[in-house]
């Protein structure tokens, strides 16, 4: 199945001479690498062809791997192959103009609940979008070229979304497909230090934020990053949604949720969860994403309440018919 589908793509691939990349809002490491690390591939494979980046938004985080294109005039749609990359539902595309190429393929790792394209790849049990990619890759390796670069795009990917190879969805095969990346002379020394070096004022939201993390009765562990943190810490959206992984250790707070005010007025939710999955609680709040990893969006502080509840109720249960957790 998923190998006809991949032979689909390639031979899209091989029509067009014209071929737009996309991916989701507020990027991450996966959706930049595996945009990013194709575009790599592609260019390397058929240098005739054109092949761009098209997005609208952008991370400070990740600039160390470098820019994307320009948008486009709409005309210039008119014969492209557009392929969105990591991007469960049309609204997250970082492209409006996604619907106005020719043909359009979607390539994604989340849960498929609004399906969309003319090809649709979706593998929900990968541990990130570049593991697709990299497996792409692997199965036309005959064909397709890639270097050193392109390896370090898709490597990032992988090693970030799978939580430094550390969740769940890591198998035998993404580490076989990440060694087959290593092998391409990626400087993992330099790789790492761009993704963990911190710049003070974030060490100092870090120590702050630490003291305001509550936990529910039974057990959520929760931090809300209203403006006014974000102002007095000078942080970025990026630095702010960051404060997630700082309630992540602890003991019997099998779920944690950082909530952060959005410039617009609406509150972004990053949920996370280990044990037991938490993608429909994000789904519930107008969102979505992994099992044990989605966001969602909240339009009030009294949405933040009914959330909490939601997901208080649902730890009390697991952890009232469930052994073994911490
Ligand atoms: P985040 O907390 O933003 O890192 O999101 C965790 C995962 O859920 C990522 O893979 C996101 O792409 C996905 N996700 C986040 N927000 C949403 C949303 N509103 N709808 C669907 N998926 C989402």
């Amino acid at each position: 199945m998923s190998l006809e589908l991949k032979k689909r793509i390639l031979q899209k691939i091989k029509e067009y001479n014209k071929i737009i990349i996309s991916r989701h809002v507020r990027p991450d490491g996966d959706c930049i690498g595996g945009t990013k690390g194709l575009k790599e591939i592609l260019t390397l494979t058929y240098p005739e062809k054109e092949i761009y980046l098209v997005n609208e938004d952008y991370s400070e985080y990740l600039a160390f791997l470098g820019g994307e294109d320009a948008q486009f005039e709409d005309e210039f749609y008119s014969d492209a192959l557009v392929i969105v990359l990591d991007t469960a539902s049309t609204d997250r595309i970082s492209n409006k103009k996604y619907n106005l190429g020719k043909e359009l393929i979607k390539i994604d790792h989340h849960i498929d609940i609004k399906p969309y394209g003319d090809i649709s790849w979706v593998e929900d049990w990968r541990s990130s979008l570049c593991e697709m990619i990299v497996d792409f890759y692997d199965t036309f390796s005959d064909e397709l070229k890639i270097n050193s670069m392109g390896a370090t795009y898709l490597y990032t990917g992988m090693v970030t979304d799978s939580g430094r190879f550390r969740h769940n969805t890591v198998t035998g095969t993404t580490l076989r497909l990440a060694g087959l990346m290593l092998d391409k002379g990626i400087n993992t020394e330099w790789l790492h230090a761009n993704l963990k070096m911190e710049e003070y004022n974030q060490l100092q939201f870090k120590a702050y934020a630490l003291g305001q993390i509550k936990v529910t009765e039974n057990g959520v562990a929760y931090i809300y990053v209203d403006k006014e943190m974000q102002e007095k810490f000078n942080l970025s959206r990026e630095d702010a949604s960051a404060s997630v992984a700082f309630a992540e250790n602890i003991k019997g707070s099998l779920i944690w949720v950082a909530f952060i005010d959005n410039a617009d007025g609406t509150i972004r939710v990053r949920l996370r969860s280990r044990f037991l999955t938490c993608n429909d609680i994000g789904e519930n709040w107008r969102g979505g994403g992994h099992e044990c990893a989605c966001g969602a969006t909240l339009h009030s502080a009294d949405e933040i309440d009914k959330l909490l509840l939601e997901a208080d109720a649902k730890l009390k249960e697991y952890k009232a018919t469930h052994e073994g957790w911490l």
